[in-house]
């Protein structure tokens, strides 16, 4: 019988080995400014056209390459950086495995100028689909040049799955500003279709978080530093006033290598315990020094999750460092560990006898009677609020509740079928408001129903309807509201500007400060920030289809106004929301799948007796 098996040839075994370390443009870039840094450069350019699709070039002024080395590199497994077992676990380098040149090279068109200081020419090697096609020597400058054009050209399956160039160059900015963070004194200039997207000159970590976060952030900044045998940690933590909705300023290093852990975070996010609000993230850009043989890098191809050896001690160092700084800048001046379970009475009130509270309850209320108004008790307020005209609502007649029940009678079968609508007899218009939700019976129940979906629901379903037929309908905002945007939100913002403004956002974006003059005018002012944080996570990092961006914009709108902290709405509101509400064809559910309306049945409320 013939043998079968045989050595797969370099090229093809690169390709494989491409897949794993080259996902997309971003990772060329990552691996190459990695490389730029371990030759020694102080000044790194990156110039890209087309979010890297047609060209990544990186230039630095580092050591160089010999001419043997600038065609040994492409080889795989071709490394300066280790040269025995041992040096895998004590690693001072980015690079080490020797797998991303010899990647790039087998699935796109590389051109690499290289000279050494101490020599006169320089090197040019041009190679594509793993085979030399160039070789000679040349006059260039000190250090080295990579041109990495066409990636993917022989990987079609890999160069479809690439996205937009708004999605592509988010994810190189994403790699450049980790890489950039990390290395404050080495100058880095990154050019985009011929526009300076960053120019960073060398300086100092305050001075790098600054100009790559924007230069408002300098007021934001606690410093942290501390210093143990087991790890140092610098670097700064954001005062929790400044805490954001998303997640964007949150940067982990160690030994300069940017890094993710969820546990680390937790740390950080203890930290801020009770200092931010919920569902608020903490911005942190923490450095860990730690001694390379207690970390492992290599758990993953791409090295953003590393181990760490002393894992629960740092956990504890992390946590009580930030606690401290916060505590030292005055943030958390009641940060006092051994008080925590006792109160701070004033002096006067010491040694004095316990008074139980009163609590004050009208015994005659009734919130189910909206008929007979008692005067003078809360019930009465309760049942004015009913009957009275607030909300721009029309008085709502009992023929109204007929309808709505008839509409919900007319809608194709789903889960609010188990709720029984036919038999009007339950219908009095009462609700219990319980912060986020609204009670009200039902013929077999209790209807809950959750308030700030609702409204996401109704008001989804309104822009909806308005926005396909005319722009939506905005107001001039009277002083225009400002927000810092990173590079990625920019780009994002302007590649929708069109679309913003049909929905009724009118901005100008200048220097990565985005004005808003104008909101639609569904929007309450109180609800823009978080309006404007729901559309940057929906459209940063998202690749939408073209036809889906509006779907995208009216939810982030739906959502901020579903989202609104707001006072107890009164019995009129409540109803109102309710109607439209049922008038809406998929009322069970929020846009994104989210359960609305939830009955609890006399069975299910009798067995909680
Ligand atoms: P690794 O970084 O893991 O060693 P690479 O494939 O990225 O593997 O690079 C292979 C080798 O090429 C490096 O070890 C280094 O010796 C050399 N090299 C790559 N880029 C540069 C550069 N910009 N300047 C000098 N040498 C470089
Ligand atoms: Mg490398």
């Amino acid at each position: 019988m013939r043998d079968l098996i045989q050595l797969l040839p370099d090229h093809i075994a690169n390709q494989i080995a491409a897949g794993e370390v080259i996902q997309r443009p971003a990772s060329v870039v990552k691996e190459l400014i990695e490389n730029a840094i371990d030759a020694g450069a102080d000044t790194i350019q990156l110039l890209l056209k087309d979010a890297g699709k047609t060209l990544i070039q990186i230039s630095d002024n580092g050591k160089g390459m010999t001419k043997n080395d600038a065609i040994r590199c492409f080889d795989r497994h071709a490394t300066s950086k280790l040269k025995t077992a041992e040096d895998l676990f004590a690693l001072t380098t980015k690079g080490f495995r020797g797998e991303a040149l010899a990647s790039i090279a087998a699935i796109a068109h590389v051109s690499l100028k290289t000279k050494q200081h101490d020599q006169e020419l320089g090197n040019i090697i041009e190679i594509e689909g793993s085979k030399i096609t160039k070789n000679e020597v040349t006059v260039c400058a000190n250090g080295t040049t990579f041109s990495v054009k066409n990636l993917f050209y022989n990987v079609p399956a890999r160069r479809n799955f690439l996205k937009s160039d708004t999605v592509e160059f988010n994810h190189i900015t994403d790699e450049f500003v980790r890489i950039a963070l990390a290395h404050p004194s080495i100058t880095f200039i990154f050019t985009n279709n011929e526009q300076e997207v960053y120019h960073l000159r060398a300086s100092n970590l305050r001075k790098r978080i600054v100009d790559v976060v924007g230069i408002k952030t300098n007021d934001k900044l606690v410093p942290i530093e501390e210093s143990t045998e087991i790890v140092t940690i610098n670097g700064f933590v954001g005062k929790p006033e400044y805490s954001k909705k998303t997640r964007g300023e949150q940067f982990l290093f160690v030994n300069d290598r940017f890094f993710k852990d969820s546990f680390f975070h937790h740390a950080i996010s203890k930290a801020f315990d009770g200092l931010i609000q919920p569902k608020h993230f903490p911005s942190y850009f923490l450095y860990l020094t730690i001694d390379p043989k207690k970390i492992d890098i290599n758990v993953h191809p791409t090295k953003t999750e590393i181990k760490f050896e002393e894992d629960r001690l740092i956990y504890a160092i992390i946590l009580s460092s930030i606690r401290q700084a916060l505590g030292k800048y005055n943030i958390a001046p009641t940060l006092d560990f051994n008080q925590e379970n006792s109160f701070d009475l004033p002096h006067s009130m010491r040694n004095q006898p316990a008074i139980e509270p009163i609590i004050k309850v009208d015994t005659n209320f009734n919130p189910f009677n909206s008929n007979k108004p008692s005067s003078g008790s809360s019930s009465a307020n309760f049942t004015k609020a009913i009957h009275s005209e607030g909300f721009g609502a029309k008085e709502v007649t009992p023929e109204d509740w007929q309808n709505f029940y008839q509409i919900e009678e007319e809608q194709p079968k789903n889960e609010l079928q188990e709720i029984e609508f036919e038999n009007p007899i339950i219908l009095e218009k009462s609700f219990i408001n319980q912060g986020k939700y609204l009670f009200t019976p039902c013929k077999s129940g209790l209807l809950v129903i959750d308030l700030p979906r609702a409204i996401e629901r109704i008001v989804y379903d309104e822009l909806m309807v308005k926005f396909v037929s005319s722009p939506i309908v905005s107001q001039q905002l009277l002083f225009p509201i400002e927000r810092e945007f990173s590079k990625n939100e920019t780009s994002s913002w302007l590649e929708n500007t069109t679309m913003l403004e049909r929905l009724g956002f009118k901005s100008t974006i200048t220097n990565q400060t985005m004005s808003l003059n104008a909101i639609p005018t569904i929007l309450q002012e109180e609800s823009i920030h978080i309006c404007i944080d729901l559309i940057l996570e929906n459209i940063s990092f998202k690749e939408i289809e073209k036809g889906d961006i509006a779907h995208f914009l009216i939810l982030s709108i739906a959502q901020a106004a579903g989202r609104k902290k707001s006072k107890a709405n009164s019995a009129n509101e409540n109803e109102h929301i309710i109607e439209q509400l049922f008038q809406c064809p998929e009322h069970a559910f929020t846009p994104t799948g989210k359960k609305i309306v939830q009955t609890l049945s006399f069975e299910e409320i009798a067995l909680k007796f």
